[in-house]
């Protein structure tokens, strides 16, 4: 099992500091399961890298029992992936070698430990049993930039085709110990295997490991169960403690999610046209008193707070990130009191109840749906038609019908990889009636963009009225 550590920090020696290993030095260190080794294949002042070997031996599990065998039987017990694939052994070796930078303490650079330097993270081989995309999905609401390669089973065989094995290269500027605690729960979670630790205080390493942001992870679930290998009173008991008190929801990465899309849309500039008929369905509602759910970096709040019938507005969404990017753009701190006193925006999830969202005029959902897992999708429809059930819902989402229209789009894409499905225009209008029926609502149908005879627009939009 390899890992290297990489920084462009200056001096970027100080990673020896943070991580209590000197570059000068090679040092090997006894585990109960086998050998961890730390050496610095580079260390200048401009690059340090930093590389932790960590070397599984077998047989000494088989003898220390800590790993029962699965159904391979004995033979599985001393031939399988555990000396190369990144395990929950990993983990165990980040805390035993790694162990002061992952608590965040450093004697001779104690304000580096909170600093966010750049890092880069290679993992030579990660057994991502749920594919390519779920590395992305755990990975990227962190932040990081993500480059997986698929390995071949064996080299020398390439007809025995592709392992489920991947070499992950991770980049993100964040403090160290961030970084190692991300390492730490989620290797083992790409791992189904059997952990390594499974049996004691999980749950508390989980918890102070996953500190400040598991909580707000999108797949904190799945994090978790997978992490507790699935023992349900573990789970319940971690998930507990994590939900406990103000919902901290997750950080979709919002920044990118609004050039990537832009990227693919941009020959007409539907993003405009989308935003011109949401603004003129609110407007003929009526309404004075609005939310933009899900308002990413306030595009529409910008429009919105320049119509004068708008007298409250609130935007509210799950990424930190874009609701600073929208802070940004509507320049809230510098705004005249008279301004300011109309807008507000909220960090909040559309998947959890929430108070603040009642008795709102109308409400706008501008391409959201499609970011939430369709397990998840009764909670938000809760959430929107019955705890905020304003009298005005305006929802749009892409019409799956019409990718085959964007050039740039590969055939079966979505038009974003943190889309979880896109409809067609049955699908969404199906959806739509059956949800506006059931909570009291009537639905209407428009297509935003330009319509083809045959795919129809590249938005779809509903606008649901409060019967
Ligand atoms: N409405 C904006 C942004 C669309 S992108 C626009 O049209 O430009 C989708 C947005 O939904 C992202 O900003 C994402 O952070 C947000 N989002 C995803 N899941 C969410 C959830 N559960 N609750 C609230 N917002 C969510």
């Amino acid at each position: 099992m390899l890992i290297t550590l990489t920084t462009t920090h200056h001096p970027a020696t100080d990673l020896g500091y943070l991580l209590r290993k000197n570059p000068t030095r090679p040092q090997s260190f006894e585990l109960t399961f086998g050998k961890a080794h730390v050496f610095y294949p580079e260390a200048t002042s401009e690059r340090c890298i930093a590389a932790l070997l960590v070397e599984v031996d077998p047989v000494a599990l088989v003898r220390n029992r800590r790993n029962p065998s699965g159904a391979g039987g004995a033979l599985e017990q001393y031939v399988n992936d555990r000396p190369y694939a990144a395990s929950s052994f990993l983990s165990v070796a980040i805390a035993e070698v790694f162990g002061s930078a992952l608590s965040g303490s450093s004697k001779e650079r104690p304000e580096l430990v909170e600093t966010p330097i750049p890092l880069q993270v290679v993992l030579a081989a990660v057994p991502s049993r749920g594919g390519e995309a779920f590395l992305h999905r755990l990975f990227e609401p962190l932040g990081y930039a993500i480059t997986v390669t698929r390995l071949p089973l064996d080299e020398t065989f390439p007809e025995w085709d592709e392992s489920f094995c991947y070499r992950v290269e991770l980049a993100a500027t964040l403090p160290l110990r961030q970084l190692l605690s991300h390492l730490y729960v989620l290797v083992p979670v790409l791992d189904n295997d059997k952990h390594y630790w499974v049996g004691d205080d999980e749950v508390g390493k989980l918890m102070r490991r996953g500190e400040g942001w598991l909580a707000a992870h999108p797949e904190r679930e799945i994090i978790t169960r997978r992490y507790l290998k699935h023992q349900r009173s573990l789970v319940d008991d971690a998930l507990a403690q994590i939900t406990n008190g103000d919902e901290p929801p997750p950080d979709a990465n919002a920044a990118d999610h609004a050039l990537e899309e832009d990227a693919i849309e941009r020959p007409i500039s539907l993003n405009e046209q989308r935003l011109g008929s949401v603004l003129s369905a609110m407007k003929a509602s009526g309404a004075s008193r609005v939310l933009d759910l899900g308002c990413g970096e306030g595009r529409l709040l910008q429009l919105l707070l320049k119509e004068k019938q708008f007298t409250e507005i609130i935007g509210m969404d799950v990424s930190h990130r874009a609701l600073e990017i929208a802070g940004e753009r509507l320049r809230l701190d510098r705004l005249p009191a008279m301004q300011k006193e109309r807008i507000r925006i909220l960090h909040g999830s559309l998947i959890y109840r929430d108070e603040r969202l009642a008795g709102y005029d109308a409400a706008a959902v501008v391409e959201v749906i499609e970011h939430l897992d369709p397990p998840r999708r009764a909670a938000f429809e809760r959430i929107l038609f019955e705890c905020a059930r304003p009298a005005t819902i305006v929802l749009t989402t892409p019409n799956s019908e019409y990718n085959v229209k964007w050039e740039t789009l590969p055939a079966g894409k979505f038009r974003h990889r943190d889309h979880r499905f896109e409809w067609t225009r049955a699908e969404f209008q199906s959806w739509a009636n059956t949800t506006a029926a059931r909570a009291g609502y009537t639905a209407r149908f428009l297509p935003v963009g330009p319509e083809d005879a045959v795919v129809g627009a590249p938005t779809q939009m509903a606008v649901f009225t409060r019967t």
